[in-house]
């Protein structure tokens, strides 16, 4: 088949883009927006304090009170992306893990990128009304809200062993009712991994005994 030739583009007047704040910091790597580079194998534990670095609080969202753990300078960043995943995935190498469950929306980003990494399959959880096909649903609570979440049948196999990935663990029920969604199916939790952690909400006990891994602990 013919290859279409390329239309031609009248060129217009020359725009010089300036590197953003942002850019720069990708490319340099220190917290402190100065020009030192992080390597990879330096200092796992320094390289979360990277990555802590790269959170942003915004108090009052979604609604007054909260404190968001907004992740978008994070994922903007791309060594920090790097670091966490990396960070997390071999937390769980030669765990023969099955599958990946991440929970919408912040748990797709880290969940598919994770699954690729320890060659797992990845299951997303959505919302109610997201998922096209036949669903299971779990119904619970959150400190001002009833939630519900939803996962496709058949997604699991009897037995699967299933780590589930969520950006950050607050109180635990959102990462608790994704379990029962695992459970429901005959599959196993063998961990629970997250970016963030919120340790004043106890999320963690919530969820134990089962392995809780988490990269940066507030
Ligand atoms: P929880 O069920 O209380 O553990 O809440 C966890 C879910 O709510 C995760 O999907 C998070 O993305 C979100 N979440 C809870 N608290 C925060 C927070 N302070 N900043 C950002 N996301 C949060």
């Amino acid at each position: 088949m013919a290859i279409p030739k390329r239309r031609k583009v009248k060129a217009g007047p020359t725009k010089t883009v300036q590197p953003s704040p942002t850019r720069q910091r990708s490319a340099g790597g220190a917290p402190d927006g100065g020009v030192a580079s992080w390597p990879l194998d330096a200092q796992p534990a320094g390289s979360f304090d990277f990555c802590r670095s790269l959170v942003r609080n915004v108090p009052d969202f979604p609604s007054k009170g909260i404190l968001f753990k907004d992740i978008t300078p994070l994922l903007a960043n791309p060594k920090a992306l790097h670091i966490v995943l990396d960070g997390i995935a071999e937390r769980f190498i030669g765990e023969h893990v099955d599958a990946i469950v991440g929970i919408e929306a912040r748990g797709f980003i880290f969940g598919g990128a994770l699954a690729a990494r320890l060659n797992a399959s990845f299951v997303p959880v959505r919302k109610p009304g997201k998922l096209p096909a036949a669903v299971d649903r779990v119904e619970f609570h959150t400190e001002y809200s009833r939630e519900a979440l939803e996962m496709h049948k058949g997604s699991l196999h009897e037995g699967d062993r299933v780590v589930i990935v969520d950006d950050v663990l607050a109180t635990g029920g959102t990462a608790n009712a994704a379990a029962s969604l695992v459970h429901g199916q005959g599959a196993y939790v063998i961990g629970y991994a997250f970016v963030i952690e919120l340790s004043t909400l106890s999320g963690r006990e919530r969820l134990l005994p089962t392995r809780v891994e988490s990269c940066i602990v507030y």
